[in-house]
This record gives structure tokens, C-alpha cells and sequence, in this order.
């Protein structure tokens, strides 16, 4: 999708990219090597003039030895502050940025420490490489953490359970001279830790709930002399805002973007990185996406329903996968949801629709 919106601009592209026959390479050369082949990193060093990365468990070592032959932004700093979530809570906390209260769980000397600043329900997760809600255990006894370090094993970090009123999550983007933009706060709703629709703007979004959260992103893009797309994910409850983590790359939370928004995510992360000026985005009307997860459905029939915008990636349907998102516009919220619905009811084995902002009309 950063090729697709990218391309237009005036660019090329070339992919590194671990796994066989991927998508991309419809679009452009693809190198087909892991992540930390010296062959590989020193061709795309030799051959790109810029170097950005979708996927934010690519190794930080292989980012700086990049970094010191070609720009690649965002800055491999981001990676690191990323891919440790201690390291992340712990940087919000230093940005004063609030979050849930957590502590580190590495051994069963850690569960006392760690009980008596999170409380219970506790959320047990691992620190590196969990996505997609794996690598997460809810234990509601201290008996239950202790079982979950067990299972999970060392490098754990535990958080209070947030009883949030809803998720949303915020899609910032800075240029290389500082400047930022960002875009209306999203809702979302997860299942079985993966996220299923997103609706922009969320409804009943304040402007000061909305400017906290683009300040917040600010604070953050600012500390890292970030270029490029970040995304936050917010817990939002009793009308604040707690950080649960952020992406350092295009999220799928602002796929919405692609047709909800007259610049999309991908095409402001790719004039970031490359120094143009980025677009302030309008957002003229309500907007969902629905994601397609491990079964096809037929095209035909989403791309029926009026106001649908089918986004197929061209991948093995695989249980749990993402293939493809469903954006929905309306002239209004009531309009999107009822496309929404309708194209719920032609996702195989999907839920039936979420109560998008109940709480918030
Ligand atoms: P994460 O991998 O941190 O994004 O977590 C995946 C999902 O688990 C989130 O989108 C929330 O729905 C839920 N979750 C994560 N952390 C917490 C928490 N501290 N309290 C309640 N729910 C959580």
C-alpha cells in the first residue's frame, strides 16, 4: 500500500522481503533474503535513496547498519523504543504520558513488586515480538501471574487491567523539517486480540480529547526526531487517555484513510520520508474499515454494497491473516454503519456488528 500510493509520487520501490511470492512484488523487485542478510542490506544500502520498513520486528541491527549508508527513517531509535514494551511504557512515562500502571516480570521475585502496583486482574505480556494479542495472559489471581510467568516465560512486563470505555488510537505523521499532521482519532474493536473494524472520526471525539492525543503523538514524534507515520493506541476512560503502545510504521488502524481521507496514511508516510511536504488531510465524512481475516469473501458482492472500497492484498487465506480490508463511506455515521452491516453479514465467519461508539451516540 506504501508502493501503491507511493508510485504516483514518482517513485520506485524495491522489497526485502523473508517470505516466498510476496504481494508487493507486483509492484516492484523484490529481494528475497531474511531480514539480516549482509548480501542483501548492502544491495538495497547500494541502490536506495531512501529506506523505511512497514513491520516494526525487523532486527534494529540490521536498521543501523542501513542508517549508517542511506537514510532510514523512521530513525532505527524508534525501532528500539518500540520493540521492548518495558522500554516504550517506560518512555511514556518519562514523556509524562500516563498509561496503565505496570512493572517488569522477569522471575517469581518480580509477582509481589509487580501485584502491588498493578493490582488485579493483571495483563501478563511478553516484552518483545508479541502482536496481534499474542504473547498476552490475563490472570485474575496472584496465582494465576505466577502461572502466566511460567507459561510465558522471562522478559514479561505486567499492567493493570483497564476497564477502558473504548479503544481508539491516533495516526500522527511528522516531516523531516518537524512539521506534524495528524489525523482524526479512530475507534476500534478487537477479537481474539485482533483488530476487526476501525470507525474514523470516532464518534463523540471532543476537540480537546482529539488535540490531546495529537499532543501526545507530538511529545513523542518530537523526542525521537521522528519522520514518518507513528500510531498510538489509546485506552479511553472517564474522558482521558492512556497509552497502551505505538507502531512505528502505517497502522491498520488508519487503513481508513485510504478512501476516508483525501491523503491517505501511506501517501503522507511516503512524503515524510522522502522530504515533501505533507498533505493535511480532509476527512469529509465518516468512514469504517472492516478487516478480512482468514477466509475470501466474494468480491463481487462487497464491492455491491454502496459506498464499499474493496482492498484485497493477494494473500493465502490462512486462519487468523489478514487479507483485505472492506472502507465504507456515507454521507453520515448512520449511513457507514449500515454498510458496515452489510458487508459484516458477507465476511465469512465474521461477528455480527460491534456497538460502535455505544457509550458516545
Ligand atoms: P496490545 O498487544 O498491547 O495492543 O493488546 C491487545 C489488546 O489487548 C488491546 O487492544 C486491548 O484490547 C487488550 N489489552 C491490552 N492491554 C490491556 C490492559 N492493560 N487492560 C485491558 N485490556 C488490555
Amino acid at each position: 500500500m506504501l508502493a501503491l500510493e507511493g508510485m504516483p509520487l514518482g517513485h520506485r520501490f524495491t522489497f526485502l522481503e523473508p517470505a516466498p511470492d510476496p504481494p508487493a512484488g507486483r509492484l516492484g523487485e523484490v529481494i528475497a533474503a531474511p531480514y539480516d542478510d549482509p548480501v542483501a542490506l548492502a544491495r538495497i544500502a547500494a541502490g536506495a535513496d531512501v529506506v523505511t520498513y512497514e513491520f516494526e520486528n525487523v532486527p534494529a541491527a540490521s536498521a543501523a547498519y542501513l542508517a549508517r549508508r542511506v537514510p532510514v527513517l523512521p530513525p532505527p531509535r524508534a525501532l528500539g523504543a518500540t520493540q521492548d514494551r518495558l522500554a516504550e511504557k517506560q518512555m511514556f512515562d518519562s514523556l509524562g504520558i500516563p498509561t496503565a500502571p505496570f512493572h517488569r516480570l522477569d522471575t517469581t521475585a518480580d509477582l509481589d513488586p509487580a501485584l502491588a502496583v498493578t493490582g488485579l486482574p493483571t495483563v501478563v505480556k511478553t516484552r518483545r515480538f508479541g502482536y496481534d494479542g499474542k504473547g498476552q495472559i490475563v490472570a485474575r489471581s496472584a496465582g494465576e501471574a505466577a502461572a502466566a510467568l511460567d507459561t510465558l516465560g522471562a522478559g514479561l512486563i505486567a499492567e493493570r487491567f483497564i476497564h477502558f470505555e473504548r479503544e481508539l488510537s491516533i495516526v500522527a505523521v511528522r516531516g523531516r523539517g518537524g512539521h506534524r499532521i495528524c489525523y482524526p482519532l479512530a475507534e476500534n474493536h478487537h477479537r481474539d486480540g485482533i483488530l476487526r473494524t476501525s470507525h474514523a472520526p470516532a464518534p463523540g471525539v471532543t476537540t480537546l480529547l482529539q488535540g490531546t492525543a495529537e499532543e501526545l503523538a507530538g511529545r513523542i514524534m518530537d523526542q525521537l526526531d521522528y519522520v514518518g507515520v507513528l500510531a498510538i493506541e489509546l485506552f479511553e476512560l472517564d474522558g482521558r487517555l492512556l497509552a497502551n503502545e505505538m507502531a512505528p510504521r502505517v497502522h491498520n488502524s488508519g487503513h481508513w484513510t485510504l478512501d476516508g481521507a483525501d491523503a491517505s496514511q501511506f501517501e503522507n508516510h511516503i512524503r515524510a520520508i522522502t522530504g515533501f511536504p505533507l498533505a493535511r488531510p480532509r476527512v469529509p465524512a465518516p468512514a469504517a474499515m472492516l478487516n478480512i481475516i482468514g477466509a475470501l469473501p466474494d468480491p463481487a458482492a462487497i464491492a455491491s454494497v454502496p459506498g464499499t472500497h474493496l482492498h484485497l492484498y493477494d494473500k493465502a487465506p490462512r486462519p487468523g491473516r489478514k487479507l483485505g480490508h472492506v472502507n465504507i463511506t456515507g454521507p453520515d455515521e448512520a449511513a457507514v454503519r449500515a454498510g458496515a452491516e452489510q458487508v459484516w453479514a458477507l465476511l465469512p465467519g465474521e461477528p455480527p456488528v460491534l456497538p460502535i461508539g455505544a457509550r458516545h451516540g
